[in-house]
């Protein structure tokens, strides 16, 4: 009988890569925005390290691919950026189109309210993995209606999404509030979110969670109003 050797240990801050032999990183990047000192850092840290791959993600991150484990603990020392959930059950990202910062249709502040959204619920342990795409205008190129959670500038504020996903069973989210500030529209994701992670069964998105439970019935536990037929 062939005796099988076990998994090697992955180390902190680690994805184990298919083959088993080498690790991926994914720093975190709130909204996408990357500075100079970061990309210098990253720069560095390939050529020392003789990282073969670095791939932007369709997250908007930087993953580094193929990494020995005995290099893992330096390349996140050279870094000084926090690590980025990428298996662990949370909110992996939030995506944020250029919005009034840099694009001419925008008519909200999407990157400022992405970074702020990202900062407030990093931490938090959800169900499953949530994604969460922002964006400026109607337009929707931060893909809001098919994220978990999604926000949508108008020209009157902030609409809040729930429930999207565009996995191999896509769904377009249900729209919880409309005209929000910044600061409303941060306070109903987190009211959502505490919902669904008291709520959901371990890994249930919230599309599932949704079809599960009825909008209506998260509408009702959020405290919104009943969707006028
Ligand atoms: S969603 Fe609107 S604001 Fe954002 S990049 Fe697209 S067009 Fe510009």
């Amino acid at each position: 009988m062939i005796k099988k050797h076990p998994a090697p240990p992955v180390p902190a801050g680690a994805i184990p890569q298919r083959a088993g032999d080498s690790f991926a990183i994914v720093p975190r990047l709130p909204s996408g925005i990357i500075t100079a000192d970061q990309l210098e850092a990253l720069a560095r840290a390939i050529r020392q390290y003789d990282i073969p791959i670095a791939k932007l993600t369709s997250g908007q991150r930087i993953a580094l691919v193929g990494i020995k484990a005995e290099d893992v603990p330096g390349v996140w020392a050279g870094l000084d950026m926090g690590e980025g959930r990428a298996v662990k059950h949370g909110v992996h990202y939030v995506q944020a189109c250029p919005g009034t910062a840099a694009c001419a249709y925008g008519l909200q502040d999407s990157l400022t309210l992405g970074t702020r959204l990202e900062d407030m619920f990093n931490a938090l342990d959800l169900p499953a993995k949530v994604k969460v795409g922002v964006s400026g205008c109607p337009m929707c190129c931060g893909e809001s209606y098919v994220r978990d959670i999604g926000l949508v500038g108008r020209k009157k504020g902030w609409t809040v999404v729930f429930g999207g996903n565009a996995g191999g069973r896509p769904r377009v989210g249900d729209e919880l509030a409309s005209g929000l500030s910044a600061d409303e529209a941060l306070d109903l994701v987190g009211r959502a979110l505490a919902h669904y992670a008291a709520n959901a069964k371990k890994c249930q998105r919230t599309a599932r969670f949704v079809e599960a439970r009825g909008i209506e019935s998260v509408r009702e536990a959020l405290g919104l109003a009943k969707i006028q037929e």
